[in-house]
């Protein structure tokens, strides 16, 4: 049973505590906005704390200084392209909105102290346009929250929006919260509310409903993405873009636990002086010494080079069968295996090809690059070895005979890549490796102004969308361009919510249907 019901009034209510709705918290306080930060979450983080942390962006003095000449229309041109086929149903003034306002993006982050590396080449991407954050994307959440608590925002943790309030006139009003006791809470808002609330990865029912059974089935990697803003916003007369585009599931490692010196590197508040010296022995340092540090600041789920496949290793489940690739992407092989995952299963000599350029085993977060060695020295969690197969069958609890079958097998049906066989001992597992969904790409409807609209076009006042809740039809493709929007849409968003109007019917609220 419920008590009670609370009613909390400021400016402005944002939903959801990650990058985007951050961003907008932080404008809209500089402004003078009174504001609540809605989390349902116990700490503050989303998709953009786990994220590599690259943002794409054209014409910043980091190009500049590398003799980079770059510009927001060819940044456009670039994107059409990446986008494909998709290109012709995005909302041109959108991919306007976050080109020309981007490169301001990271000058606005990096006047609170977040740093970058880079710019760094990733094709579809013409000219290096990838800056990516020092020493990881916490160092966005960590800064943009400082800067909200210095500016007054009030951030509440373990609250989930479930439904907005609306006026007779039809403006949205506020939010109908529940706490972790299963209390109600309702924060009014006199000026908007601003979803941020992320993707739907999370959400099996809406991933059924929108994309199809098996992605509902795909792991998810934030699993507070449960698509709460795009409900809500469709429940007031939003529409949804792009439901069905998602980004292929990725074959992922889970990042290191909080023990021992990794545990202590990802403690450490990633502070300018911090960040300034990895910027510095990014620069300075050979690769090798920098190159371990760089891994412990990693918060992101490294994700492992499709490249040892193609050089003999082989994927088991956790009932040691082969799970080979044949004619599927091994990401889609690896997401089949679900919460489970698997392990990535190779031998001396694979070792050796991985570990040394150019055969890195994953990069991370696109500054350095992590060999095996690297992962055998520091990753002790997801890294095995042993002098036979029985042993490494035994250490990683999987079935021995299975495992030496698997082997075998793949062997027999030649899978094993030219060069390799499986039969130099030691051997390695790598894992458990699980293909996580990084996210949905369907987001609500927007307007130039971030301003969630109708079908028909018009605005739903008082409501705004950023972030992958907002994606306004943007697929978003090629690496940095996510971040870029969740930064840049949760910018203008806060600044746009200042220019309306306060709410002063502050008469008969509805709520809507859930
Ligand atoms: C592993 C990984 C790597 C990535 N790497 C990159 C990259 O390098 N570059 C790039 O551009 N993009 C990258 N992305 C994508 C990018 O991180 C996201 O698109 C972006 O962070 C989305 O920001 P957001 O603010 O919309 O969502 P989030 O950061 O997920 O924030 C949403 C917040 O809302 C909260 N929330 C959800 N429901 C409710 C509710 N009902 N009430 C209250 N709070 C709620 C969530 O807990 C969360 O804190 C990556 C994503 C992942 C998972």
């Amino acid at each position: 049973m419920m008590n009670a019901a609370k009613q909390i009034e400021s400016d402005v209510v944002v939903v959801g505590g990650g990058g985007s709705g951050l961003a907008s918290a932080v404008e809209a306080a500089s402004l003078g906005a009174d504001v609540t930060v809605i989390e349902t979450a116990d700490v503050l983080r989303g998709s953009t704390g786990l994220s590599v942390g690259s943002i794409a962006a054209a014409g910043t003095p980091d190009q500049a200084r590398l003799g980079i000449r770059d510009t927001s229309s060819r940044h456009f041109d670039d994107y059409q392209i990446i986008s494909g086929d998709l290109a012709r149903t995005e909302n041109p003034d959108l991919v306007r909105l976050l080109v020309d306002n981007v490169a301001d993006t990271i000058a606005w982050l990096r006047s609170m102290g977040i740093e970058f590396f880079g710019p760094v080449g990733e094709p579809p991407h013409s000219v290096p346009r990838l800056h990516n954050v020092l020493p990881g994307s916490r160092s966005y959440i960590y800064h943009l929250e400082r800067r909200a608590r210095k500016l007054g925002v009030n951030i509440v943790l373990n609250v989930t929006a479930r439904r907005l309030l609306t006026t007779d006139a039809g403006r949205v009003r506020g939010t109908v919260c529940i706490t972790r006791d299963n209390r109600s809470v309702t924060f009014l808002a006199r000026k908007g509310v601003i979803l941020a609330a992320g993707d739907f990865s999370a959400n099996q029912a809406l991933k059924c409903e929108w994309i199809n059974k098996t992605v509902s089935q795909f792991v998810p990697i934030n699993v507070y993405a449960n698509g709460d803003a795009q409900t809500m916003g469709m429940n007031v007369g939003g529409q949804i873009l792009n439901a069905d585009v998602f980004d292929v599931p990725s074959m992922r490692l889970a990042p290191p636990r909080k023990e021992g010196l990794y545990g202590l590197l990802q403690r450490l508040p990633p502070s300018r002086a911090l960040t300034g010296l990895l910027g510095w022995g990014l620069r300075n340092l050979p690769d090798q010494l920098i190159r371990t540090l760089i891994m412990g600041f990693v918060t992101t789920y490294l994700s492992p080079s499709e490249a040892l496949f193609d050089h003999g290793a082989i994927l088991v489940d956790r009932d040691g069968r082969l799970h080979a690739s044949t004619d599927t992407n091994i990401n889609i092989v690896v997401a089949r295996l679900g919460e489970a995952g698997g392990y990535i299963i190779g031998d001396r000599k694979l070792r050796e090809i991985f570990s040394r350029a150019p055969n890195y085993v994953a990069t991370a977060p696109g500054v350095a690059h992590a060999y095996l060695q690297d992962f055998r020295r520091a990753r002790r969690d997801v890294y095995f070895e042993a002098p036979t197969l029985e042993a490494l069958a035994n250490k990683i609890g999987v079935p021995a005979k299975a495992l030496q079958l698997a082997v075998s097998s793949a062997k027999e049906a030649a899978t094993a890549g030219p060069g390799t066989a499986l039969d130099s001992a030691p051997y390695f597992a790598l894992g458990p490796v699980r293909g996580y969904l990084i996210q949905t790409n369907g987001g609500l409807r927007v307007n130039s102004r971030l301003e969630v609209v109708r079908r028909d076009g018009r605005p739903i006042p008082g409501l705004y969308a950023v972030g992958n809740a907002g994606q306004g039809g943007l697929a978003l493709f090629g690496h940095g361009h996510h971040l870029g929007w969740a930064f840049t849409s949760g910018r203008l968003a806060g600044r746009n919510v200042m220019a309306d109007p306060d709410e002063t019917d502050s008469g008969a609220c509805r709520r809507s249907r859930r």
